[in-house]
């Protein structure tokens, strides 16, 4: 597998800490609203990294927090009256009912800031007691950015154009406490009616950056595999948890980083400040959300990738195309004969099986999600092709399988409506035939209800019982 390292510059083979194992930390939302479709593309991009990771044998420990102590999250409580605590639930429940349609996994462990802060404080503690941080008068704590000798390593930048950069904050530093414009705010002490914690430096609350140096190390270890988010984050979000992490830690933060690129609309990156967006739960009003994950998954995750109700429309064709062959294919196996391969339904099944290593090629490559959809048409396209109704059982459930295995990889289900397998599916009919012979009509009609509940539809003909899925 290679992985686009934004640390490097260029595609890197991934080589694990640990042998078969993958250990990964992903930025989370702030949670003061319903989350943007903006958002929701890091996880789906990573969560199907995980899941790509998990088909090739991999134990992925995923870690993906909850910000839930912040600026806009205290401003939305104090608009609506009420605890910034109330907020941040409500918002964090909202957002996993967003994750559950788009099918993103749960992840492994979802920490939240405000559950952590103790470890903050250690951490903080630390980075003072090395010389990395100060505590200024009033009791705000600051990184010391210059003694931290690869500051600007990820996002490419020197001390030199950073200075420059924040040549004219220079000259108002002083005030606040700083020893230096770059330097940033690790403690910060609480405002009226703020959320506060105790601590050696003042009753005050984190700042952002130290919070994922803290949750990332707690549950995954000082140094892992993999740290992602979207490129928004680069700077100055990352490049501060690798100066307090590493400062902090001695060892490297992580191996890997890993950045998508931004969803757009006309070209301009979509974000509640710019109010040019739309939410999770918007889009779900119009389209499964099954959709948009297509949708996203259709582009190269580190490509802009602008947002269109002609694109939404046909990645909802595209996935209808794909859904529509695997139900066909449901259709035939419902009536297929159970004999032999032919010798050109062997050569279809290897055909197919080239698809999937094509398919694990272009994921294998920096997770080309867009070459691996196409390889699914493909896929698809060669069904269609080659299934029919004198084709055998074996061969259709063998290449119906392949197009389920691999949506799911993608997570997408490529299968409507019920969870029972073909085979549970023909055994309840079997059971129904029997329970009609021996004249059991109750037992016959529970069956058909309990397969009509499954969205199996049953048409009693001359041939015999047919059977599709609604
Ligand atoms: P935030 O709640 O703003 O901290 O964002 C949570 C995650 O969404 C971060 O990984 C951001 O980089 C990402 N994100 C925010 N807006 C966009 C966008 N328009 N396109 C892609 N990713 C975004
Ligand atoms: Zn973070």
């Amino acid at each position: 597998m290679k992985i686009f390292n934004t640390l490097s510059g260029i595609k890197e083979e991934f080589k694990p800490i640990e042998e078969g194992k993958v250990s990964m930390y992903v930025c989370g939302p702030t949670v003061y609203n319903l989350i943007h479709i903006g958002n929701a593309r890091p996880m789906i991009i990573f969560d199907t990294f995980r899941r790509y990771m998990t088909s090739r044998g991999y134990d992925v420990n995923y870690v993906s927090n909850f910000t839930d102590v912040d600026d806009k999250i205290i401003k939305a409580a104090n608009e609506e009256g009420v605890d910034s605590k109330e907020i941040s639930e409500r918002y964090i429940k909202e957002c996993k009912k967003d994750m559950q349609g788009l099918n993103v996994m749960e992840a492994t462990t979802h920490p939240k800031a405000t559950e952590e802060i103790d470890g903050m404080i250690e951490m903080i503690s630390t980075l003072i007691e090395k010389g990395f941080a100060y505590a200024a008068p009033d009791g705000t704590v600051y990184f010391r950015t210059k003694k931290f000798r690869d500051y600007g390593k990820l996002s490419h930048k020197n001390m030199d154009d950073l200075d420059s950069a924040f040549g004219r904050e220079l000259k108002v530093a002083g005030g606040d406490g700083k020893e230096d414009a770059q330097d940033f705010v690790l403690w910060k002490p609480k405002k009226e009616g703020e959320p506060y914690w105790e601590s050696p430096w003042c009753e005050g609350r984190p700042g952002w950056h130290i919070e994922c140096s803290v949750m990332a190390k707690k549950y995954l270890g000082p140094t892992i595999d993999i740290h992602a988010g979207g490129e928004d984050l680069i700077f100055p979000h990352h490049e501060n948890e690798i100066a307090q992490s590493e400062a902090a830690n001695g060892v490297p933060f992580a191996h890997y980083w890993m950045h998508n690129g931004f969803l757009n609309i006309d070209n301009v990156k979509m974000s509640k400040s710019l109010g040019n967006f739309f939410t999770v739960r918007d889009i779900s009003e119009k389209y499964d959300l099954e959709v948009l994950r297509f949708f996203m998954l259709s582009a190269h995750y580190r490509s802009p990738l602008n947002f269109s109700a002609e694109l939404m429309e046909s990645a909802a064709q595209g996935l209808k195309r794909i859904k529509t062959a695997v139900e066909n294919l449901s259709f035939l196996i419902g009536n297929a004969e159970d004999k032999d391969l032919s010798p050109e339904e062997t050569q279809g099944l290897k055909t197919a099986e080239d698809f999937v290593n094509k398919f694990n090629e272009v994921m294998d490559d920096d997770l080309n999600t867009a070459d691996a959809i196409s390889t699914v048409f493909e896929l698809v396209r060669h069904a269609n092709t080659t299934a029919n109704e004198h084709s055998s059982k074996k061969y259709l459930s063998g290449i119906k399988e392949i197009i389920v295995r691999l949506m799911d990889i993608l997570g997408l289900e490529a299968e409507a409506g019920s969870e029972l397998l073909d085979e549970e599916i023909e055994k309840l009919i079997e059971e129904r035939n029997e329970a009609r012979k021996s004249k059991n009509f109750k037992m016959a009609d529970e069956i058909r209800d309990q397969l009509k509940e499954a969205g199996i539809i049953l048409e009693d003909t001359r041939a015999g019982v047919k059977w599709k899925r609604a």
